[in-house]
């Protein structure tokens, strides 16, 4: 199969590799030189524009970093050079209406279409193993899930365009908010004089148990592969995070759903980037509720 990846950075470029694993033909575009040398060196053919690497493709997939550069991709480059053939899948996170607004002029053009957005981060990129949540037309989702397998664990369909976005944002409110209670409660727990490793072994048979505790857990010690381990580097940066609670916040403007939860949680990370550490994993604010950003590089 021919697909053409746009889209080559920390995510884009460990999935398009894998699609070249699966054996696929895979012509790469990237405004970055470096990312575009990183995907040749992975077997992609990297070519010069969007316009050159969509001519041929059964699929295109696009992995860009906000709705604007995927409404001017979609738009300028892919609509107007794509064969009608081509399954076109859009696997950045970005806000709902443009979804819906992409999707949309791909019908009209009588095009497949699928918002197709990720969970798990760079390593699961790497290793093949994210989670991808599809809104399509439901007669589309089997030769998209197609598409998707050598770059994932799970792939579940939920609903029309736009809903794998909601999907999305939905799910990391939960996270970002999972994550601030997790890291409020370690910071108790020590004040009361509590023992972390004992805490977290009572908490993770408790109802306090979570992902944000058993998997990722911000207290370094008890989950050995966790950010909290390595100085919060590599992970997901608090700068994401804060992306996609800000979509949540306008998606549920939009909608008229109260989230005042995400709304908190989104200003407190909005002061832990503003402080200075966007770039270091989510999990490192507990440094900030402790009192202890001096702990952090
Ligand atoms: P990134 O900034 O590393 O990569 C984006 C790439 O897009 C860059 O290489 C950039 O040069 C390229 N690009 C921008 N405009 C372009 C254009 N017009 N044509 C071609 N290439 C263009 O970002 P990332 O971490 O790979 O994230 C990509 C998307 O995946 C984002 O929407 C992000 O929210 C989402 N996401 C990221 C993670 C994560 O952990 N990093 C996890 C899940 C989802």
């Amino acid at each position: 199969m021919h697909i053409a990846f746009i889209g080559l950075g920390n995510m884009g470029g460990g999935m398009a590799a894998n699609q070249v694993k699966a054996g696929h033909e895979v012509a790469a575009f990237d405004l970055s030189a470096q990312a575009l040398d990183r995907a040749k060196a992975a077997g992609c053919l990297p070519v010069a524009s969007v316009a050159e690497a969509v001519a041929k493709a059964d699929a295109v997939v696009t992995m860009l970093p906000a709705g604007a550069h995927v409404r001017a991709v979609y738009a300028e480059q892919i609509l107007p050079n794509a064969p009608k053939t081509a399954l076109l899948i859009d696997c950045s996170t970005i806000d709902v209406e443009s979804a819906r607004a992409v999707g949309l002029q791909a019908r009209e053009l009588e095009f497949r279409f699928a918002d197709a957005p990720v969970s798990g981060g760079t390593a699961a990129a790497d290793a093949g193993t994210l989670a991808f949540m599809v809104g399509c037309d439901e007669g589309d989702f089997p030769a998209i899930e197609a598409v998707v397998q050598p770059m994932a664990r799970a792939v579940i369909r939920a609903g029309d365009h736009g809903a794998g976005q909601a999907a999305k944002i939905c799910n990391n409110m939960v996270l970002g908010i999972s994550m601030l209670g997790v890291c409020e409660a370690f910071a108790l727990a020590e004040k009361l004089g509590l023992d972390s490793e004992r805490f977290f072994e009572i908490a993770n048979q408790s109802s306090g148990q979570c992902w944000s505790l058993s998997t990722y857990c911000p207290w370094p010690g008890p989950v050995a592969t966790a950010p909290s381990n390595r100085g919060y580097e590599g992970g997901f940066a608090t700068a994401m995070m804060l992306k996609d609670l800000k979509l949540a916040q306008q998606a549920a403007a939009a909608a008229g759903a109260a989230a005042p939860m995400g709304a908190q949680a989104e200003g407190l990370y909005a002061l832990f980037d503003r402080l200075g550490y966007g770039t270091k994993d989510f999990s490192g604010i507990v440094q900030m509720l402790r009192g202890r950003l001096d702990e952090l590089a």
